[in-house]
């Protein structure tokens, strides 16, 4: 019996998500999972031996199933979270820190059962974990709090014909053949805390890439154009199918203890400028985050808007002249970002801070680096001046943020850029 409070959210859940849509992909979530089974190295399948067939047959959709499969509802259970049953988060995402610690709990006791030699429960909590990132990944559940599409479909009105139909099950449902062939899984990380961070940043590409195939869907929907509704889910569900082998593979890596040096050498160092900081929660810039100076903007990853209207590289003045960098931050002043670390993974995180010398000549700027509040790092830089490189331990923190204030007297000339943001170990 549920206590009632868990009542009362199961039946909310049921109706925010609608019945149908508690299935999500539903016979999708077979296929991508049985095409990420696939591209995965002879010797993983054969540690998973019969359980990668139960994977994407049964497995994948423990978390829809946790009211009528009693036996295997534990596989999807948190235990932060006794009684409740039916997780929403398996299924829809939740705030950056909860997401990241239901993926890390998933994944260490799916890489512990493999250790111990228990390949049936490692298989189903690898399951539980490709039900999520699917789910994450459907084009259906892409828009935050609006599952139904009540609201975009105020946007896109349908036509007669579809007036009154319930669109989350058409956008994401059909049978179709996922093919990943090529594609070789990535190691995401030498221990779990590290691997499950950088899942999450994996997962939150592939909600974007699912973004935008959600209209393309709907607009051949109201089109009853079946091919075209087919060709923009599966390009969501090949991404899904990717992560998903990432996921798979680390596990199996972890969990049998081979992971091959050069892969590891890999994770070495990790640029940040293309992850959400927590400012991002549902991964776009609120208006409430949005900043004043130079120009009303966001944040932006390997660009620099002039005056709000025309992107430039991210250009920093250096001792040897200007420099281009591919990876980096541009971004306001007075907000600050703040970005998620696995605690005891990386050693340092180190940055070049400076002013775009076209556009920030007139500035002067102070770049702070914090960990969980605490000043690591702070340098005051002038719009004429070289970028300065800023370097700070961080094994400890689980927050770093990154702040920006206008020191001088012209903050509309405050073009402040972080170049190649970079954690290593
Ligand atoms: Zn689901």
């Amino acid at each position: 019996m549920f206590p009632p409070v868990s009542l009362l959210r199961i039946c909310l859940t049921f109706f925010l998500l609608g019945a149908e849509s508690a299935l999500a992909w539903g016979e999708p979530h077979h296929a991508i999972t049985r095409a990420a089974v696939g591209v995965l190295p002879l010797w993983e399948r054969e540690v998973l031996g019969e359980e990668a067939k139960a994977l994407g047959d049964r497995y994948c959709l423990i978390p829809d199933q946790v009211f009528t499969d009693r036996e295997n509802a534990k596989f999807a259970a948190m235990e932060s979270a006794p009684g409740e049953v039916y997780l929403q988060i398996l299924h829809l995402p939740g705030p950056q820190t909860e997401t990241l610690e239901v993926v890390r709990s998933f994944m260490e006791r799916a890489v512990q059962a493999l250790r111990e030699g228990r390949t049936s429960d490692a298989a189903k909590y690898m399951g539980t974990i490709c039900h999520q990132i699917e789910d994450y990944g459907s084009p259906s559940h892409t828009l935050p709090g609006d599952n139904q599409f009540t609201l975009l479909q105020q946007f896109l009105p349908p036509g007669e014909a579809m007036r009154d139909q319930l669109v989350h099950g058409p956008i994401e449902n059909g049978v179709f053949e996922v093919d990943l062939a090529g594609y070789h899984p990535v190691l995401l990380g030498a221990s779990v805390a590290e691997a499950s961070w950088r899942l999450l940043h994996r997962m939150h590409e592939a909600i974007l890439n699912a973004r935008s195939t959600t209209i393309p869907i709907l607009q051949a929907l109201y089109a009853e154009d079946g091919e075209g509704v087919v060709k923009h889910q599966l390009r969501a569900a090949v991404v899904d199918g990717q992560v998903l082998a990432d996921a798979l593979h680390t596990i199996i890596c972890l969990g049998t203890g081979k992971v091959a040096p050069p892969e590891s050498l890999a994770l070495d160092r990790v640029g940040i400028a293309g992850f959400f900081p927590l400012e991002a929660p549902a991964l776009h810039y609120p208006q409430t985050e949005f900043f004043s100076l130079p120009h009303w903007g966001y944040p932006r990853s390997g660009v620099i808007l002039a005056g709000g209207k025309r992107a430039m590289p991210l250009t920093l003045r250096t001792e040897g002249g200007p420099k281009e960098f591919r990876q980096g931050l541009s971004a306001g002043m007075g907000k600050t970002l703040t970005y998620l670390l696995p605690r005891g993974v990386w050693r340092s995180f180190g940055v070049l801070a400076g002013l775009h010398p076209e556009l920030g000549a007139k500035g002067r700027v102070e770049f702070t680096i914090s960990g969980d509040g605490r000043v690591l790092a702070s340098v005051t830089v002038g719009g004429e001046e070289a970028a300065r490189k800023m370097e700070c331990a961080v094994n400890d923190i689980t927050r770093l943020q990154l702040s920006l204030t206008s020191r001088g007297i012209d903050g509309k000339s405050a073009y402040a850029i972080w170049g190649e943001p970079m954690l290593a170990k």
